[in-house]
């Protein structure tokens, strides 16, 4: 078994910034949000809401429901990793 990196579109050979972006180490990330709804999207975020509690999120939640990128506040994710 071996373990790959997928970028998210848009992030192809980007780093990871401590505390700004992030590799997510599992499979792509759903939004919460809209997977309470029922709707497959992909997370594009991993962040706190303004009600507290941290949540994946894509681009529309994270602007209704997010406090912002950075320390404490949220993490884009830019890639995540593949098992095969
Ligand atoms: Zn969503």
């Amino acid at each position: 078994m071996s373990v790959q990196v997928v970028m998210a579109p848009g992030h192809e050979g980007e780093e990871p910034v401590r505390g700004e972006t992030v590799i997510w180490s599992s499979p792509e990330p759903t939004c919460d949000m809209c997977g309470a709804a029922g709707v497959r999207e992909r997370a594009t975020v991993d962040g706190a809401t303004w009600m507290g509690p941290w949540a994946c999120m894509c681009d529309g939640h994270h602007k209704m429901h997010g406090v912002g990128i950075g320390t404490g506040k949220g993490q884009r994710i830019i890639g995540w990793t593949v098992f095969g």
